[in-house]
């Protein structure tokens, strides 16, 4: 660096979090004058466009620095300690306590829990054993640092954690009065962490904590007098720095140590037990109805999406069983090659009819229908508008669009309308459940498709919970509402309460010409057995004939919300979907655990599911559930409730 003057650029980037500001990523650069404009852009983007979310906010500062004001160091030297457990990586931290001068490590890494959720790092004394940051909430922030630049150095706009770590732990060990530094990431999954002081350079030891535990900080080690203190606290948040020779990657790759290929499964699947997330499957002998076999002993079912009790209607099997003497089972390929069937035509005739479009197309399961769907409508460039509370499968599909991800407050239009604003996009799509899967409220449908006419965005409404189950003769969402438009995309599935398998689009002949043309989950796939086609078309044409069932579901919501009320449960849902918020993950499986003894078998629903401390009971209804066994339910979730 030639120039007498440099300027320093921060960038920092939040988000609103139910009203509060939330930092997503912040960064600091050095540079001369003419790399102003590179890095600031580089820094924008590496704000604007992080994993942990869109940036709300983003805070870009630039102000010269005079160079004689600048300390240049040179960058501690790296090594890299392998350990095979976290309890062997806290005796090298010990270790290096020792070896630092510090008689009592235990007494210091006791802080070390302190850290947890602390901005900034701590300052600790460590004879008097006494936390000397100003505010301990913030802790200190060392800034005020980068590396220096040779000529022909990518700019890049990723975070180097690597290297940015190392430009920290270089002017951290060389600020007055500071003895040490202890590091360790409070992200779950990277337990590799440091420890590091002038005299024993840059210490990384790969294992410094369990696997899953969000317990990390920083610990800036303090040896000295009061006016040390002050010097110490200053020259970290002010002496401005540049560390020279800062290595570039932790080795080459020819030298990279391959990690034991099962190490992170086997430390995933511990992790997922230790925190109650680990699911096992019950395994059911008798056919999908109100009662079930599991181990040989009857339960009442409260858990299934077959909310009709079509799944083993007597016109299913005979459908079945026609279907498979005329065409056998495998479709023998794509429905593009050998895979169609005057079955699969017919089905996608009848759902079109069924849902009042021109036209239709089936997809193996309803996951694929969202993925392929929504990655064949928006591509890199274009926006996806999608509600907080949207079904995996079309989070997965905005994934593999590409398209610019936008999430608005769950069921909220106002914050549709806002965000849509503030994105502005030249083609777009706004994405809902319309009834929500977890949650079982419903769309608010007649508001969404102003916005979407206003916008001219795409429409598109997920209707695997709405069929069948809402609207007076269960056509779904827009019976519901009785919207006389159409949603430009409506999907839908065959696997709830049709009682089959498989997905589907119906909507005008262009989107389903384009989609048969352009999807790739359509094209490149097997289609479902024509036996399956035979089932589905059965289900519809029960769900149309027999809408007693629709209304007897109706009246189940209706009477098992009531029993719930008696036991001071409050849930106002339409939909066959109850949940019971139970809160922790623990509670809602020793709940559901007690119903299963007591022949009932409803799921606890857990994180990644939902989010995490908001486990439930997802109950179920069927229609062919009777008074008595709704009653007795209400009855056990009660008790269950007042026992935990
Ligand atoms: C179940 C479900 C799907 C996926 O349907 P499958 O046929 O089970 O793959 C898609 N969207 C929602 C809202 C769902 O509940």
């Amino acid at each position: 660096m030639s120039a007498e003057e440099l300027y320093s650029i921060k960038m920092r980037a939040s988000k609103k979090e139910n009203g509060t500001d939330v930092h997503i990523s912040g960064a600091e650069k050095i540079v001369e004058a003419p790399d102003v404009d590179i890095f600031a852009n580089a820094l924008i983007e590496r704000g604007m466009h992080h994993s942990k979310g869109e940036a709300d906010a983003l805070n870009l500062k630039i102000h010269k620095v005079c160079k004689e004001n600048i300390i240049y160091l040179d960058a501690l030297s790296v090594e890299t300690i392998e350990v095979e457990t976290w309890e062997k990586g806290q005796e090298e931290i010990k270790k290096y306590l020792k070896e630092t001068g510090i008689d009592n490590p235990q007494d210091v890494m006791q802080f070390l829990d302190e850290t947890y959720a602390m901005r900034g790092a701590m300052l600790l004394d460590v004879d008097r054993l006494i936390r000397l940051e100003p505010d301990k909430k913030r802790g200190i922030r060392a800034t005020n640092m980068d590396q220096e630049r040779m000529k022909g150095d990518r700019i890049g706009n990723e975070k180097n954690h690597y290297e940015e770590a190392i430009v920290l732990a270089t002017k951290v060990a060389n600020c007055p009065g500071i003895i040490g530094e202890i590091c360790i990431s409070d992200d779950p999954e990277y337990v590799t962490g440091y420890v590091s002081s002038k005299e024993i350079g840059y210490r990384r030891i790969t294992k410094m904590k369990r696997m899953g535990s969000e317990k990390g900080g920083r610990i800036f080690l303090f040896r000295g007098t009061d006016a040390e203190e002050q010097k110490a606290i200053d020259f970290l948040q002010n002496q401005h720095v540049i560390v020279r020779n800062v290595p570039k990657k932790i080795c080459k790759k020819s030298d990279m140590k391959r990690a034991q290929k099962w190490d992170k499964i086997d430390k995933a699947l511990v992790s997922l037990k230790e925190n109650h997330l680990f699911r096992a499957m019950k395994t059911i002998e008798s056919a999908q109805s109100s009662h079930v076999t599991i181990d040989g002993k009857d339960y009442v079912l409260m858990a299934s999406n077959n909310y009709l009790d079509i799944a083993s209607h007597p016109s299913i099997k005979s459908a079945v069983v026609e279907s498979t003497a005329m065409y056998g089972f495998g479709s023998g390929g794509s429905r593009l090659t050998t895979g169609n069937t005057v079955i699969h035509n017919a089905l996608e005739n009848k759902i079109a009819s069924y849902k009042e479009t021109e036209a239709a197309i089936v997809f193996n399961t309803g996951y694929v229908a969202n993925v392929a769907t929504i990655s064949a409508m928006v591509k890199k460039g274009d926006t996806v508008f999608s509600d907080e509370l949207n079904h995996a499968s079309i989070i997965d599909g905005c994934r593999l669009s590409k398209a610019k991800i936008v999430t608005y407050a769950h069921n909220d239009m106002d914050d549709l309308r806002k965000k849509i604003q503030e994105n502005p996009c030249e083609t777009g799509i706004v994405v809902s459940d319309a009834v929500f899967s977890m949650d079982g409220d419903i769309l608010k449908l007649p508001e969404f498709l102003d916005i979407c006419e206003e916008n001219q965005l795409f429409s598109m409404v997920d209707e695997a919970h709405s069929t069948g189950v809402i609207g007076k003769t269960g056509h779904g969402i827009r019976e519901y509402w009785q919207e006389k438009r159409q949603v430009d995309i409506l999907m839908g599935t065959f696997s709830k309460s049709i009682g089959g398998e498989g997905g589907y689009v119906a909507g005008e002949t262009r989107l389903i010409n384009y989609l048969r043309n352009v999807a790739r989950g359509f094209i490149f796939s097997t289609s479902l057995s024509p036996v399956t086609m035979a089932a589905n078309l059965a289900g519809i044409e029960v769900l149309e004939k027999e809408i007693s069932r629709v209304t007897k579901l109706q009246y189940n919501v209706k009477y098992f919300c009531t029993q719930l009320g008696k036991y001071g449960i409050n849930v106002k849902s339409e939909t066959a979907i109850i949940p019971v918020i139970i809160g922790d993950e623990e509670n809602a499986l020793t709940v559901s655990n007690y119903l299963h003894e007591n022949g009932y078998f409803i799921s606890a629903i857990r994180y990644p599911t939902v989010a995490k401390g908001a486990a439930r009971l997802r109950v179920a209804l069927m229609s062919s559930h009777t008074e008595a066994e709704l009653k007795k339910c209400a009855e056990l979730i009660g008790k269950a409730l007042l026992m935990k």
